[in-house]
């Protein structure tokens, strides 16, 4: 982050003023590219933990879930491990590991945009190589993928129903004496044909979100499925949309935050779409499974056997591998919020942890 120039709160507020209101999916794309470009938001001093900083048992069960769909689909030359948004590279460095004991090496492909993110990366993978977008990436083997909390921090653009029809939301320098120093609000350009014909006769104030940059990112890497072989296991907290609501959600040091009041300085995300990322998927001509929860889905891969054994080798431990398990899927915990969903070539094997 440059020391000098425009903070962005400044150059938002500069764009504001000269261009008129931002597009929410605008606004949350600069806020994002600058929060995870400045700092390592993961783990207790951070803003928000994510299951594979939660326990090594979630990047292993990812890593084995992809050996056992290569090896059951005729174990194809030349596999990439790719990852979107690894993080600190915690979840690649467990799924490498567990796929070693598969004898499965993959030669691993990062995308990631964050400066910071990428040299704790290069910490824990020092063999990756870097892409800022899926463009790059390599084209002559099957990839075997993997999205952790990836798509949530994707733009989303939000329609909001006004007694006048459908309007985008937008942002706002926010009024004196409000919160923070931007605040949404409904344009004025009519955007009925924006929605589609069964939602638009909402009550007023009902929100519809779609998010193009994750529906754009989801086909891209379909049709690379689709093209070189392989599959991609996606996890996130997310529904099954179409649906009514606003899941902007900014969160910092482990609380919710006001989206508008300081954007770049939390973690903005949006629910995601499951039903849009399939759609995707399918139109590619892959194999979808999915969505299930991420505690069903992980429970299916065995995580309760591997518990016991962590907790067998380290009996010490116990108490904290029962804690990690139960928090990544219990009903109450992120269990049932966190959905994994799988895009598979249509010649290859079927996903496991899918059906239950
Ligand atoms: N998967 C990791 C990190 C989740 S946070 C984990 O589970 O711990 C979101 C990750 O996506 C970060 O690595 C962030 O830098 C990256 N990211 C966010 N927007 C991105 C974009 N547009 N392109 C590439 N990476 C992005």
């Amino acid at each position: 982050m440059p020391a000098d120039g425009p903070s962005l709160s400044d150059r938002l507020a500069r764009q504001i003023e000269a261009g008129g209101p931002i597009s929410i999916a605008h606004y949350m794309a600069e806020a994002n590219a600058h929060y995870y470009n400045s700092r390592d938001p993961l783990g207790a001093a951070g803003d928000f933990t994510t299951a594979p900083e939660i326990s090594q048992m979630f990047g292993e069960l990812c890593g084995l879930w992809l050996a056992d769909i290569w090896m059951r689909s005729g174990r194809r030359a030349n596999p990439y491990y790719v990852e979107l948004g690894p993080g600190r590279g915690t979840l690649a460095a467990d799924a490498l590991r567990a796929m070693e004991m598969a004898a499965l090496a993959p030669k691993v492909h990062f995308v990631e945009t964050s400066e910071a993110l990428r040299a704790k990366q290069r910490a824990n993978v020092p063999h990756a190589q870097w892409h800022d977008d899926l463009d790059s990436l390599p084209q002559d083997g099957p990839l075997l993928v993997v999205a952790n909390e990836f798509f949530d921090a994707l733009p989303v653009r939000q329609m909001v129903a006004t007694p006048q029809g459908w309007r985008e939301r937008v942002v706002i320098r926010a009024l004196n004496g409000e919160p923070g120093r931007f605040a949404p609000m409904a344009g004025y350009r009519p955007m009925d044909s924006a929605v589609p014909d069964s939602l638009r006769h909402a009550p007023e104030g009902a929100i519809l979100e779609t998010s193009t940059a994750s529906a754009t990112v989801a086909y891209a890497l379909a049709l690379r499925i689709a093209k070189q072989g392989g599959a991609a296991i996606i996890i996130d907290y997310g529904y099954e949309g179409p649906a009514f609501g606003d899941t902007l959600q900014a969160v910092r040091g482990h609380k919710t935050a006001n989206p508008f009041a300081d954007p770049g300085d939390s973690d903005l995300t949006a629910h995601v779409d499951f039903a849009c990322l399939g759609n995707m998927a399918r139109q590619a001509g892959l194999r979808i499974f999915g969505p299930v929860g991420q505690g069903a889905w992980l429970t299916a891969l065995g995580i309760d056997a591997r518990a016991l054994a962590l907790a067998g080798k380290s009996p010490e431990r116990t108490q904290e591998i029962e804690s990690a398990r139960s928090r990544l899927t219990a009903d109450d915990q992120m269990g049932t919020l966190f959905k994994a969903m799988a895009f598979v070539h249509p010649d290859w094997a079927s996903a496991e942890g899918f059906n239950g």
